[in-house]
């Protein structure tokens, strides 16, 4: 079959959630016609499976001003801007409604396993820019399908690829053969199934982010209620604990982040949780009882425990990319330009100045990394980062350059600063005390056309 033309193609959009659903929404703001492809059977299908969570951003940081621009008169009503969604209300309250309101240009049970140019694969330079993608498509019921695109918007997120327990980055040893007692998710302690599971038992937690703190305050909770006595939690941590370690506190700009940082440490502070610092995990052993026994890399063996939860961070899949020419950072696997602004290893604040095409853009020409995946391994990516990367790669796309470089988003401030790290760097006078450098904050605006903030310190 002959490539069609590459102007009457979509832009294939690669998953329906927050930034998917964005980006194809600032699509049809500019006349161009996205084509989403999900692979779950629903909208937001990873939201979803963190819909017990509560986040820590509120209703109005989480819509996207195009998508609200498509709402309007369907007569959705938006939720309060001041409250705080779970992850359930963001998925049904207002990413379902989105993909309803895009109809048939939102595909489910459609998994993107491979991108390419036209007849080209990445070795092929001739004529490369001027041949569409190909997208290939393994639809749930077992059909497989070859999809062109003029553009592709990769916004799958990372959901689906946890790291590990090992310290390493590799699997500990014996970690894939422990796999009956651990997790890689923040459990649902509300689930009478998996609050059973938790409930007066001793519960490793590995991770020091805010999925970590949210983990080690659920289990503290299960602890003071009256099914969970004896409910126990040990934080494996791979640094030892400093002003930084809880996240910025009430320095944070978006209080609810910086709440759960605190209700980690009042956690440790009121013996629910016991922090095991300076341990990276090497393997983890069974005891005689199939109890867990965590082995460190200089020997030390924990005392058993009966569940474990790894929280490590998240990894983007890039395997079905592999015939496109991606510029990546080498530790972060985010797109080269924008690697330095949100690498922990330097990043000050948890700030990242507003960026778009610029920073998105790759060897091959119009195919983008947004949302989640954009960040590679970083943390502390935001919906509405997110969003202003999508609106700016419409843009461009649009052959608007004026309106693609233009910032329209001030970002706020996590209160942790110096660089936060990668867990491991010594310690600093910096990140010692609270942690708290941060200038006053700044003002939290989604497509304003506010000023671009360099967003240092
Ligand atoms: C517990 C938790 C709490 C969070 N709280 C906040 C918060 O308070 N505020 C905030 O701003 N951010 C928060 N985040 C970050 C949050 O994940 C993002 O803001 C948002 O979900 C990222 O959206 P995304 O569209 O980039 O990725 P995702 O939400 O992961 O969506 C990716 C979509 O792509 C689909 N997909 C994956 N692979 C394929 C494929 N090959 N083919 C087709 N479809 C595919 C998936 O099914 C999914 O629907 C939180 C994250 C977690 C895990």
């Amino acid at each position: 079959m002959n490539a069609p033309a590459t102007t009457e193609l979509p832009v294939v959009v690669v998953g329906a959630g927050p930034a998917g659903l964005a980006a194809a929404a600032h699509l049809v703001d500019r006349g161009i016609t996205p084509l989403v492809l999900e692979a779950g059977p629903v909208a937001a299908a990873a939201v979803r499976e963190w819909a017990h969570v509560r986040l820590f951003s509120t209703w109005g940081e989480v819509i996207d001003p195009a998508a609200e621009k498509l709402l309007a008169p369907t007569g959705w009503v938006k939720p309060d801007a001041a409250t705080y969604p779970s992850g359930g209300d963001w998925a049904e309250q207002y990413l379902q409604p989105l993909a309803d309101v895009l109809g048939d240009q939102v595909r489910f049970g459609a998994t993107v396993t491979g991108v390419s140019r036209a007849g080209r694969d990445r070795i092929v330079d001739a004529d490369r820019d001027a041949q569409p993608f190909v997208v290939h498509v393994a639809h749930a019921d077992g059909r497989e399908e070859r999809l062109f695109a003029r553009a592709v918007i990769d916004a799958s997120g990372t959901w689906t690829s946890p790291g590990p327990a090992g310290a390493s980055g590799l699997p500990a040893l014996g970690e894939k053969t422990a796999s009956d007692r651990i997790t890689y998710r923040v459990p649902d302690l509300e689930d009478p199934a998996v609050r059973a599971r938790y409930a007066g038992k001793h519960t490793a937690v590995i991770g020091s982010g805010a999925s970590a703190f949210t983990a080690l305050a659920y289990l503290a909770d299960l602890a003071t209620s009256d099914d969970g006595t004896g409910t126990k939690a040990v934080w494996i941590l791979r640094r030892g604990i400093s002003g930084s370690t809880f996240g910025g506190g009430e320095a944070d700009q978006l209080p609810a982040r910086g709440a759960l940082g605190l209700a980690a440490k009042a956690a440790v502070d009121n013996g629910y949780a016991d922090a095991v610092t300076g341990f990276r995990t090497d393997a983890i052993e069974r005891d005689a009882d199939g109890r867990l026994v965590l082995v460190g890399e200089d020997g030390r063996r924990l005392n058993p425990v009966d569940e474990v939860i790894v929280l490590t961070g998240l990894r983007p899949d890039l395997s079905f990319l592999s015939e496109v020419r991606l510029g990546l950072d080498d530790r972060l696997q985010a797109p080269t330009a924008l690697a330095p602004l949100i690498d922990p290893n330097q990043h000050s604040c948890g700030t990242v100045y507003p960026h778009g095409v610029n920073e998105l853009s790759h060897p091959e020409k119009d195919v983008y990394l947004v949302g989640m995946k954009s960040y590679g391994r970083a943390p502390t990516f935001l919906a509405m980062t997110g969003y202003e990367q999508v609106r700016s790669i419409a843009a461009a796309l649009a052959g608007d350059q004026e309106a693609a470089e233009r910032v329209e988003l001030t970002l706020p401030e996590t209160g942790v600063c110096g660089g936060a790290g990668l867990f491991d760097a010594p310690e600093t006078a910096q990140d010692g005390e609270g942690g708290g450098c941060c200038a006053a904050p700044a003002t939290l605006q989604i497509g304003t056309g506010a000023p671009a903030s360099s967003g240092g310190c």
